[in-house]
């Protein structure tokens, strides 16, 4: 199948794995990019240097294309943006801040940029600034949030409906079946986080990988609003912080619960009591870890005869 995002990407599948703090190292990546999809690099919880090993790890396990995500809030920004360009990444998927910023920098090096948002008037923002596409992020989806709460069903069709670039679905996104019902709403291509978080490429921890198959419906939740809305997984630490919202804590009481290094001692340390455990509702449907080449047929075969069933009907 060709589109305007595997042309745009120059990749088999329009099947977007997402970049994610302490999952998304260059195995993760470069095994999607290897199957078809677009793998990407999570660079928010890499220090400079680890970013540039894992590029050059990618670069040695690839000659697919791959890209970086870049969480706009990162403190050496300038750093990692650095080492993208000096590296020849060709694709970069900015998040959590304005692209504006930077997207004459990566333009003017013939980077493509695709921006995350969790709204059409950001879509429209981002379109403006000179994205090559944008990531609509539904409510379901695991990690920061957007702050209206727009699930991914309403999301799409407004996202589509305000801009002309191409829309990658994102949240509540496992199987070809979802895909199918994205691209039933307008997507151009899909970005799934948590069923790969739980492959065997995924750097999370073990324990954090089986944590997210065992789990249930209604297992995860958003918290953490005052400060900025995360979707987690209950457990020790997630049930502080409601305690706290509960009795009406500041946003200040809450950064200092929250501390330092939350989400590494959880999803890479593997700590499930008190680490924090970003990922997506739909991981209640992610039942075995499996190799992320497995992952990307198993959603292509679905979304395929999917699309025969209802041409069918
Ligand atoms: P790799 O085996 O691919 O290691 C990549 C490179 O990172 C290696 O060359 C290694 O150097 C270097 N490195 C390892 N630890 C550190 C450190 N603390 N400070 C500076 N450089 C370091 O990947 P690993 O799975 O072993 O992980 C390497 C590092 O990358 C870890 O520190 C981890 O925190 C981080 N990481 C982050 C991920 C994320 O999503 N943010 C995902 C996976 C890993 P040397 O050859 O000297 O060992
Ligand atoms: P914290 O401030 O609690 O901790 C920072 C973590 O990032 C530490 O674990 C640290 O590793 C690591 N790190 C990597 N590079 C740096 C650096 N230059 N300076 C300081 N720490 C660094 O932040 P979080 O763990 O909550 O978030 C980390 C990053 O990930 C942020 O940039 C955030 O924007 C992004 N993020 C993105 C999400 C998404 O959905 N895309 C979700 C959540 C966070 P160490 O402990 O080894 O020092």
């Amino acid at each position: 199948m060709e589109n305007r995002i595997t042309q745009l990407f120059e990749i088999k599948y329009p099947i977007i794995q997402a970049g994610m703090i302490w999952c998304s190292g260059w195995e993760l990546a470069s095994a999607v990019s290897n199957a078809g999809g677009l793998g990407i690099i999570g660079s928010g919880s890499m220090y400079p240097q680890i970013l540039q090993e894992h590029i050059l790890k990618c670069k040695a396990s690839t000659v697919k294309p791959f890209a970086v995500n870049v969480p706009l809030l990162y403190p050496d920004i300038d750093k990692h943006i650095k080492i993208i360009l000096d590296e020849q990444v060709k694709i970069v998927f900015t998040s959590a801040g304005n692209p504006k910023t930077w997207i004459s920098i990566f333009k003017d090096h013939g980077v493509k940029v695709v921006h995350v948002v969790s709204s059409s008037k950001f879509a429209k923002k981002a379109e403006d600034a000179g994205c090559d596409a944008v990531v609509a992020e539904g409510f379901e989806a695991g990690g920061h949030n957007g702050r209206e709460e727009t699930t991914t069903m309403v999301l799409i069709p407004l996202v589509k409906n305000a801009v002309h670039i191409p829309v990658i679905a994102a949240g509540g996104i496992a199987t070809g079946s979802a895909m199918l019902a994205a691209f039933a709403l307008g997507a151009d291509g899909v970005q799934i986080g948590t069923r790969f978080a739980a492959s065997i490429e995924s750097s999370a921890h073990d324990a954090f990988k089986q944590k997210i198959i065992s789990s249930e419906e209604g297992d995860t939740l958003l918290a953490m609003k005052k400060v900025v809305p995360v979707r987690m997984m209950r457990n020790k630490f997630f049930d502080e912080i409601q305690q706290a919202e509960d009795r009406g804590a500041t946003a200040d009481e809450l950064k200092q619960i929250l501390g330092r290094a939350r989400a590494k001692k959880g999803m890479f340390e593997g700590d499930l009591d008190n680490g924090e455990l970003e990922i997506g509702e739909v991981s209640a449907q992610v039942r075995e870890i499996k190799p992320a080449a497995e992952i990307v047929e198993e959603i292509w075969q679905e979304f395929i005869k999917g699309k025969e069933k209802l041409a069918a009907m």
